[in-house]
């Protein structure tokens, strides 16, 4: 079941929309070499430093590019939320452009109390910018759009991570 919005698309976008619901997980050829990468990040944001939240979080993310054999994209970690009429902003992927490598930014503290968001969440937010950015150069699709195959592609990310750090 696609989700509503797919009435509102045309053909060719329904097509790109089928084709991202189709792939549900991408395995990692060696996930517990991140382990590390990925507990890096977990300290640097516990320790609320916004520089070393960046440094870590750029490792982590060059290394998932890596194995995943895609281009890199330029990570920018920010710091409290943009907030609007339509919520919180939580991440951004913009494509690459000619020579220009894809860009992710991310803000790591809430808009209302400015507090650093939970490892988790902060997570979950990277690997849905890099979703974005695996769906362009990985799946090679025409646009990315949010489909239940994306969520599902962010999950098996997730996990594979989070396995056996404790975090
Ligand atoms: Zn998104």
């Amino acid at each position: 079941m696609p989700f509503a919005y797919y009435r509102r698309l045309n053909k060719k976008q329904r097509r790109i929309y089928d084709a991202s619901d189709e792939v549900s997980a991408l395995p990692l050829s060696r996930p517990s070499a991140m382990r590390s990468l990925v507990h890096h990040v977990a300290s640097a944001l516990a320790s609320e430093d916004r520089v070393q939240v960046e440094r870590t979080s750029r490792a982590l993310m060059d290394a998932l590019c890596q194995q995943l054999d895609v281009p890199r994209a330029r990570l920018q970690v920010r710091s409290v939320r943009p907030l609007d009429d339509w919520g919180e902003l939580h991440g951004l992927y913009t494509p690459p452009e000619g020579r220009r490598l894809a860009s992710i930014e991310v803000w790591m503290r809430t808009a209302q109390r400015k507090k650093v968001v939970a490892f988790r969440t902060y997570l979950r937010t990277l690997l849905h910018e890099l979703n974005h950015h695996l769906d362009v150069q990985l799946l090679e699709l025409e646009d990315s759009f949010h489909t239940e195959g994306f969520y599902k592609r962010e999950s098996s990310l997730f996990k594979q991570l989070v396995n056996g750090t404790g975090l």
